[in-house]
Parts: structure tokens; sequence; C-alpha cells
């Protein structure tokens, strides 16, 4: 029988489980800490723990973190990238990046995480839906990456752990994922736990819009980014083939309902592909799509993936971001952190380590 995996559950889950097998309540909490702040994979380095309890954990349970079996770091930004092994042998990636060392002043730690392995929604630019997808992440397997990142973050002297940010921007679409990482989200908040302010994470999605209705409905003041991508739909059906089933005229009330309920402006995510999705008439017609609506554009110059670049000129990426500006739009530029390691936006995968030329 398989030994029952405690990364993943919550102090309930834990304490009742502990209470089935005689032991007093306060022993879930003892444990929860261990796993959650203290990242402790083996039950002998739980020493507040009575030996005999130790013992008889050992025999039943195991704690279940995903095993970092690779660990790349960009000698130039910093940004390091792990990869985990999960239960099945199935990997997934998770990238720390530390703020930049151009610019200390900013004092931002993010990580960057999976929810599933693979991806369903396919969209062309990106290395892991062009590589298909395995399967959800179980809330478990989520956490375990912020605590693997976390134990990462930490060897390094200076880093302020309180500012870890969390962004759902790794493998996979996790509004196809719901239920998981949602408890994943309250596992990282809870204050006993893992402690990670609510404001502090940002979930992206393509734009599956019954669940972002129902992620507002959640009341949670957790950022909403949108892979936004295309301001009509005959461009976005091309390079978000999720638009089919939710066009633009069903995205676009969706998030401002999610603005209404969480009184948090939404980011628009709007990647740059060379000559398809940069010309200033396309920046005219994004302007006017995202009129009266809170919003933040960041734009993403596109990261190369399978050998193709389609980053646009420096030049043209300026002339899409001054025409939004003009109008009145609030703008950012994404900064390509880890594109020496393949840790980029759209550049995970890590399917089967098979496919890895490395
Ligand atoms: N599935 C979700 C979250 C993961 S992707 C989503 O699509 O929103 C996180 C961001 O990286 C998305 O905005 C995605 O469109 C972008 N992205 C994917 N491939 C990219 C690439 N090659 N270059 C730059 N950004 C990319
Ligand atoms: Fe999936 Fe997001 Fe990649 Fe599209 S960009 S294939 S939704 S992970």
């Amino acid at each position: 029988m398989e030994k029952k995996r405690l990364c993943g559950q919550n102090l309930k889950e834990m304490e009742d489980w502990i209470a089935r097998l005689g032991e007093p309540r306060y022993r879930a909490h003892q444990i929860y800490q261990w796993i959650y702040q203290r990242g402790a994979n083996d039950f002998a380095q739980m020493t507040d723990l009575p030996k005999r309890l130790r013992a008889l954990l050992q025999e039943t349970a195991q704690v279940g973190l995903p095993t970092v079996i690779k660990q790349q770091l960009d000698p130039e930004d910093l940004t390091v990238k792990l990869l985990l092994e999960l239960k099945d042998k199935q990997r997934v990636e998770a990238v720390l990046m530390p703020y930049s060392n151009l610019d200390f002043s900013r004092n931002r730690l993010t990580g960057c995480i999976s929810s599933q392995v693979g991806c369903p929604i396919g969209c062309p630019f990106c290395a892991t839906g062009q590589g298909g997808f395995i399967r959800n992440l179980e809330a478990g397997e989520i956490v375990g990456q912020v605590i693997a990142l976390r134990q990462e973050a930490l060897k390094s002297e200076n880093t302020l752990i309180e500012s870890l940010n969390i962004v759902f921007m790794g493998m996979g679409e996790p509004l196809l994922n719901y239920a998981e990482v949602l408890k994943s989200i309250y596992l990282l908040h809870d204050p006993k736990g893992l402690n990670i302010s609510l404001r502090r994470i940002t979930l992206s999605t393509a734009g599956v819009v019954p669940r972002i209705y129902q992620l507002a409905q959640e009341e949670l003041p957790i950022n909403l980014a949108v892979s936004l991508h295309a301001p009509n739909n005959d461009l976005r059906n091309q390079l978000v083939p999720l638009n089919r089933r939710y066009p633009l005229e069903e995205l676009i009330p969706a998030c401002r309902k999610y603005f209404e309920s969480s009184k948090r402006r939404v980011t628009f995510e709007y990647i740059l592909l060379n000559q398809v999705n940069d010309t200033e008439d396309l920046a005219e017609e994004l302007a006017l799509r995202l009129k009266g609506l809170p919003a933040l554009v960041n734009l993403i110059p596109a990261n190369p993936t399978n050998g193709a670049d389609q980053r646009p000129s420096p030049e043209r990426i300026r002339s899409f971001t001054r025409i939004l500006k003009t109008r009145g739009l609030e703008v950012t530029l994404r900064e390509g952190r880890g594109g020496n390691i393949a840790a980029a936006c759209g550049q995970l995968r890590a399917r089967d380590s098979s496919l890895r030329s490395e």
C-alpha cells in the first residue's frame, strides 16, 4: 500500500489523520510547520516529535515533496530553474527570479510555478503547449514547488523571504485545474504554514471564462493576469486556440467582473510576435478593446522556442508601447529572465527527460 502523502494536506486534514492514529492534535501542527515552513522531507528531521511517533510516521506516511533532479542557474540574471520529479516520474519546472541585479531597490523575489504537466491549450508560440497535455498537478505538487523554490532562495544570505511573490505562469493552464489550484492557494496563504500574502499571488490564465467568474466569487484578493495576445477574435483564435470557445465578447466582461469583486486591477499579458500581432494598427485596436477597463498591459517580447525567434525589433516594441501609452493605458515591459537556461516565459517543458537536449 502506498504510504499516506502529507504535502498537500491542510491543517484540518492533518489533524483528523493524526487523531485517527491516536495521537494528540497538536502533533499535526508540529508536522505541518516542519513541512510547509521548514521544508522537511523526512520525519527524522522532526526532532521535537517523540522517537516512537517518528518511527510510526516512517512506516505509515511520507512527506512526499517533489524531488529536485536538476538545477540550473542563469549566470547573467541569477534566475534559477528547478526540474522536479513527481511520484509518477512526470516532471515539471519551476523558476526563481531573484530581484534584478540591475535594480536592487525593487527588492522582489518571484517564484514561477506550474499547475499542470503540459498544457491542453496548445498556443503555437509556447513550448509547454506544443508538448501536449499529460495531467493536472495535485495541490501538494503545486505547493511542493514553492517549498523547493523557497529552500533555494534561503541558500542566499541576503534574500528577504517575506518578499516572495508567486506567479502561476509556469507550465499549464491553472483554471483548467481549478480545485487543486485553489487548494494550493489556501495552503500558500495559511499564516500557520507558508504565510504568503494573497496580494503577492498572481494567477495567469488563457481565459477560461466560467472559471474567472467562479474565482471572482471566491473574493480572494489575488491578482489575475489574462493572456490576451490579440485585440480581435480572428487573430486570437490562432494565437490562443481557447478563444474559439470563449471569445473576446465573453472574456472582457468576465475580467471586468473580476475587477469589480476583487477591486484588483487585471493585468493583460500581450506577447509581442514579430509581424504577427505587433503592428501599430493592432496597438490602436487593443487600446479600443480595453477602453474603460482599469487594466495594466504587460508586454512580453516573444522568447524563442523550438529554435524559432519571433521577437520584434526594439523599434517595433517601442512604437507599440508608445501607442498604448498615448491612448492612456498603463504599460509595462516584461524583462526576459532566465533566457540562457530556457527558463523564460513559454520555454518550460520538461515533459519527458528523453526530449531534453542537454
Ligand atoms: N497558461 C497560462 C499560464 C502560463 S503561461 C497562460 O497562458 O496565461 C505564462 C505567460 O507566458 C502567458 O502570458 C503566455 O502566453 C506567455 N508565453 C508563452 N509562451 C511564450 C513565449 N514563447 N514568449 C513569451 N511569452 C510566452
Ligand atoms: Fe498553455 Fe499558457 Fe502555454 Fe498557452 S501559453 S499553451 S495556455 S501554458
